[in-house]
């Protein structure tokens, strides 16, 4: 796996380390060639979904009895930061196989993860998770669509925002109040099959300050009839089966955030000592040379707490506390190694031709998703 130093993380065995060299060269040749049209667009093909699948780019962490990779978390996570050093952020595959597809494998049937999990792992269904609405994104509890069990189905009532995946999705896990009496003990989570699914609707998809090519949508459900035999776990258990699964998100998004950010230094490095200014590269100003050495500090400490928590997560020693640094202090990091590199890239750095702006404006998000950065200091401070 590529990283700034060249060094292979611990956790990142041979096994991962092959898988990375084919996920770095499918990120160049399927993805970056066409981010303009995928901007543009508004999505990533299906077809590279497909590819990704037939390459065993996705859902490597799922057994292979269910048609994945049969890894770990660490072999997903390789994936995850090739993508993001190649300056992408239109392919949900983070969401897809580090959130829905554990969700399934944890807390599924053996009828479901039958149903589901192969197609995942192919790219011929493609998962999202409605989670936020118009009123609830960071207080979850608040969430007010409803299902209202009739018969053998769940009545499905309400909309979701902000969904990556949306526009494309065949597989959506539902955040819905199945009891609205009993607070975060009437959640539950409903597996929607998008295909055939009268009353549901996709709203557009969103206009966002960056990952112009992730489909992040709106959704719509109209008395959706959902099988009862797609609930997930335990009526009344989505709440908690979420805050379990929150370590896992927020490292995945830990993982993206170094990998873009030691992208967004190589990139640094390379155009200040080939711009000249003043008759002499930028590269050899003291000013610069300083900024850059600051630069690669914050990176390389960056990469050491994320190489520790991954390699705690994969030995099952991860707590959640820190699981809340990582997510906090890597993506705030992240932003601000990007700000500060494109500003050595003067107003080029602001054209959208040149990576480190699309890096600049994709890291914003990632302090807002997956638990807002001031939630995560307050979980934090819980645990001092
Ligand atoms: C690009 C993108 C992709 C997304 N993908 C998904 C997805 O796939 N599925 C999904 O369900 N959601 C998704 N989201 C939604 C995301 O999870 C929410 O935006 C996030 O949880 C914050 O919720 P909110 O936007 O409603 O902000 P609010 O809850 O209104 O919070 C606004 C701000 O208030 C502050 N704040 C809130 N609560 C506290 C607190 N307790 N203590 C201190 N400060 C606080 C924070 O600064 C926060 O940013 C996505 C969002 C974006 C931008």
């Amino acid at each position: 796996m590529s990283t700034a130093t060249g060094a292979r993380p611990r956790w990142v065995d041979d096994e991962g380390a092959a898988l990375g060299a084919v996920a770095r060269d499918f990120f160049q040749a399927e993805v970056v060639p066409h981010f303009e049209r995928f901007d543009r667009q508004k999505y990533v093909d299906r077809e590279v979904w497909r590819k990704a699948g037939a390459l065993g780019l996705l859902c490597c962490e799922v057994p292979e009895e269910y048609g994945g990779g049969g890894g770990t978390f660490a072999h997903d996570a390789v994936v995850f930061s090739e993508q993001a050093r190649s300056g992408d952020t239109g392919l949900g595959n983070p969401v897809h196989s580090g959130v829905v597809a554990p969700y399934l494998v944890a807390y599924g049937s053996e009828k479901q993860k039958a149903r589901w999990l192969p197609g995942m792992a192919t790219g011929d269904i493609i998962g999202a998770v409605g989670m936020s609405e118009p009123g609830a994104g960071t207080d979850l509890k608040n969430v007010r669509t409803r299902a209202t069990r009739s018969g053998d189905h769940y009545v499905l009532n309400g909309s979701k925002t902000f969904i990556s995946n949306g526009a494309q999705c065949d597989l959506i896990i539902v955040v819905a109040k199945t009891d609205p009496a009993a607070g975060r003990h009437g959640i539950s989570l409903l597996v929607l099959e998008t295909a055939d699914a009268p009353g549901f609707r996709r709203g557009r998809v969103l206009d966002k300050l960056g990952m112009h090519s992730q489909d992040t949508s709106e959704l719509f459900f109209d008395d959706v009839l959902v099988p009862a035999e797609n609930l997930l776990g335990e009526e009344g258990a989505g709440f908690g089966m979420m805050m379990r699964d929150l370590p896992r998100e927020r490292l995945v998004i830990g993982v993206n955030a170094v990998a873009a950010m030691e992208r967004a230094l190589e990139e640094s490095i390379a155009y200040t000592k080939t711009r000249e200014v003043f008759g002499a590269p930028l590269f050899s100003m003291q000013h610069v040379k300083f900024e850059l050495a600051e630069l690669a500090t914050i990176v390389r400490a960056s990469r050491v707490f994320l190489d520790d928590c991954v390699e705690k997560f994969v030995a099952g020693t991860l707590d959640p506390a820190t699981a809340s640094m990582a997510k906090w202090w890597l993506s705030q990091n992240q932003c601000d190694i990007t700000d500060r590199c494109l500003q050595l890239f003067g107003g080029y750095g602001y054209m959208r031709e040149y990576l480190v702006s699309r890096l600049y404006a994709d890291a914003r998000a990632q302090k807002i998703y997956g638990g807002a950065n001031e939630v995560m200091k307050d979980l934090i401070s819980r645990s001092l």
